[in-house]
């Protein structure tokens, strides 16, 4: 790779990691010269955001707990324009993806600086990434109008993240890295840092399956998750999202556990034409990098197979045509005999090949 020449262009977060760094909030919303912070929460998080307005004092001026999944537009402009009336200079997102969506939505229709501290392994903090839905549609974008400013990573915010949400989002953030490695904007730095998420990740899942109070392994599952958002705001994705798009949105099925079924097998599919991508898999994950990902799945109890999410045998036809339909970038060809034996298998719930 750095004979062939490289680009790295290295978004600009601060980032505070840690247990207890919370602490930090006031500091780094001084640091930022900002003095009235309208935090943002889901309906099920709000006792945490009322937590930071606690602490902030007098310059918490809001608390908006009004995020939800799939970042709806009419709710952001709601929330933009609370932001505007109570003249907040930041917003401060506490949650996961559906959180940090509404506060990157407030930041690109106002300009308001964006301070997050992820309770997920989903990584869309270090993104420059904005999904929004409108009349059942979503739009995608990618504009650097909405990357945080500041993320304070708390290991304690995640430590009462259920067992199965952990494991789905965090094999989620781990699909990242795996595509960034053989990503055509590969690079070494980006490469680095994909491995060192997939191995943080790797150690800590299993882990907190067994114990989810375990902090070691917690701050393991959120180093590696920053790494792994890193990897996906930085580099094109390609087999394994194009794939898991397709499904979840003709199936309706599960974004995270789709994900974490079909990661295996198309890795399995992309590794002869991504041999250095596998040699650097080797040393975080063991010989067979896709078959420890088969096991990884299993031991963070992730549903068994595409049938089990609900997906019917005779949609895996409809699923290939329409993943050849719509031609993009990948490291090996897209072949429909071998992409046909790779959804049967996902779907069977048999290891890969
Ligand atoms: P989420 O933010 O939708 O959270 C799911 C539920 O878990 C919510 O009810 C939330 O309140 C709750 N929750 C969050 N943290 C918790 C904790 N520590 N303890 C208990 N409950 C907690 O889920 P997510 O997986 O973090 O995010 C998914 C969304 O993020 C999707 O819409 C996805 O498309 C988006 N996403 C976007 C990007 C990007 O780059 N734009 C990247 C990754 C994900």
């Amino acid at each position: 790779m750095i004979e062939q020449g490289f680009v790295y262009s290295g978004n600009p977060a601060r980032v505070v990691f840690g247990f207890g760094t919370t602490a930090a909030l006031p500091e780094e919303m001084a640091r930022l010269g900002t003095r009235r912070a309208l935090i943002l929460t889901t309906p099920a998080q709000e006792d945490a955001g009322q937590k930071l307005a606690d602490l902030l004092g007098e310059t918490a001026v809001g608390v908006f707990p009004g995020a939800v999944m799939h970042t709806p537009v009419d709710v952001s402009d709601l929330a933009a324009d609370r932001a505007r009336q109570i003249k907040a200079d930041v917003v401060v997102a506490i949650g996961g993806g559906s959180t940090t969506g509404l506060g990157k939505a407030i930041a690109l229709r106002t300009g308001l600086p964006q301070i997050v501290l992820p309770t997920t392994y989903a990584g869309s903090e270090m993104t420059p990434i904005l999904g929004e839905t409108s009349g059942g549609q979503k739009r995608t974008q990618t504009t650097a109008k909405v990357l945080p400013q500041v993320v304070i990573y708390d290991v304690e915010h995640t430590m009462g993240l259920p067992v199965a949400l952990s494991g789905a989002s965090g094999i989620n953030a781990i699909a990242h890295a795996v595509e960034a490695l053989y990503a055509r904007e590969a690079n070494p730095v980006i490469s680095l840092m994909a491995a060192e998420g997939i191995g943080a990740l790797a150690r800590g899942l299993p882990a907190i399956a067994q114990d989810p109070a375990n902090r070691k392994a917690r701050a393991d599952a959120l180093y590696g998750a920053w790494l792994c958002g890193i990897c996906l705001g930085s580099v094109g994705m390609a087999l394994h999202h194009k794939l898991c798009h397709t499904l979840g949105g003709s199936f309706d099925l599960p974004h995270a556990e789709t994900h974490t079924l079909i990661l295996p097998h198309a890795l399995a599919y992309n590794a002869p034409a991504a041999p250095e991508a596998m040699a650097r898999l080797r040393t975080v994950l063991g010989a067979d990098p896709a078959l420890a990902l088969f096991d990884l799945g299993r031991a963070v109890g992730a549903p068994a197979s595409l049938a089990a999410l609900g997906m019917p045998a005779d949609g895996i036809a409809r699923a290939v045509d329409l993943a050849l339909s719509n031609p993009y970038w990948n490291p090996r060809p897209l072949e429909r005999d071998a992409l046909t034996a790779l959804i049967q298998r996902a779907h069977a719930g048999a290891p890969p090949l």
